[in-house]
């Protein structure tokens, strides 16, 4: 799917915008003690503005929002997840020199994620005495879930399903509604909200957003459990953001982590790890909202017009230095 392929909005035809105000000037009057405090703005603004993005993809073809700035109303939005007092869970691993990311992750996931919600941050780590000391928000909290390292980082990168899959059965599904898998090696810059809560979300890759399937840099050989063919595929997703329902989510990070045990047996590693087996699982099991690449973005990719908002970012690593290859 290409973000150039830009559907029709919505939008309230010129001659019966005068008609529609009145209805609805008069249904909110009549119907004004029904409606929360606060709420009554909203009515009219929603209807008057059904649809305010017209530059970029916002439905995927099965009916799922696509999440761009501009899209939703986050009052609306906070105040229903706030009335069924939703938690939610970020998971983030920093095993071995990974660590060195973990003060900036959490600093700015105080003052941009899911403010005003519970949130408790799980950080799996090889490394618990190197865990920062961030002050946190009331509400928030921070759980240590010591585990084991890899040699190579695309064994420590892949095993991330295996770990959140075991911690989502015995864990968090006691302890959260939804869960965020987020990489460590990112920081928080604007809003990340419940706008982007749903049984199922994968979020659109910034180096691809705007490529055909063909281009999509897919596990293509056939032998790999996390194989798409070349005329298959709806977006490239990134590895480093997407979650769900806890129980979607490990449905999810169980299916890929038995899909690469399935490769490793047959001597086979997908061409960009668990990246490889997130995108073969959302081809077949579609998500329920996708992430624009305003939630998966690299200044290495300019700031585009489109984007209104950068809202978790890169932070630029030596690789070589970190990975300790
Ligand atoms: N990771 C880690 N230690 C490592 C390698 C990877 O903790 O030695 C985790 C970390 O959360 C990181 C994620 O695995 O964000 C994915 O690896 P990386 O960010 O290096 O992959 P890239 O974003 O460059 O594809
Ligand atoms: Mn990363």
């Amino acid at each position: 799917m290409n973000a150039r392929m830009i559907p029709k909005c919505n939008s309230l035809h010129l001659g019966i915008l005068p008609l529609t105000v009145l209805a609805l000037v008069f249904f909110g009057v009549w119907n004004l003690r029904r409606v929360p405090a606060g709420m009554f703005g909203h009515v009219l603004t929603v209807a008057l503005s059904p649809c305010s993005r017209k530059d970029v993809l916002v439905l995927t073809p099965w009916l799922a929002p696509i999440i761009w700035e501009g899209t939703f109303n986050i009052d609306i939005l906070n105040e229903q997840f706030r009335l069924r007092n939703t938690t939610i869970g970020l998971t983030v691993f920093a095993i071995k020199k990974y660590v060195v990311f973990l003060k900036l992750f959490l600093e700015t996931a105080e003052q941009h994620f899911m403010v005003g919600h519970k949130v408790t941050y799980y950080v799996f780590t090889d490394r618990p005495a190197d865990v920062p000391l961030v002050p946190l928000g009331t509400g928030r909290k921070l759980v240590v879930l010591t585990v084991r390292n890899y040699t190579r980082w695309q064994d420590v990168s892949m095993h991330r399903m295996e770990m959140i899959s075991h911690f989502s059965e015995r864990r968090f599904l006691h302890e959260v509604d939804y869960l965020v898998c987020a990489d460590v090696d990112m920081k928080f810059s604007d809003h990340v909200g419940v706008e982007i809560l749903s049984a199922l979300f994968g979020t659109l890759h910034p180096g691809f957003y705007s490529s055909s399937r063909e281009a999509f840099t897919y596990e293509r050989r056939p032998q790999s459990q996390a194989y798409i063919p070349r005329d298959e595929g709806d977006f490239y997703y990134a590895g480093g953001f997407f979650g769900g329902s806890v129980l979607e989510v490990h449905h999810l990070t169980k299916a890929c982590h038995e899909a690469m045990v399935q490769d490793k047996a047959n001597g086979i590693e997908a061409v960009w790890h668990d990246e490889s087996h997130l995108n073969k699982y959302l081809l077949y099991h579609k998500p329920t909202k996708v992430l624009s690449p305003e939630y998966v973005w690299d200044q290495k990719m300019g700031w585009p017009s489109i984007m209104k908002k950068l809202r978790y970012v890169a932070v630029p690593k030596n690789h070589q230095a970190i990975r300790n290859r």
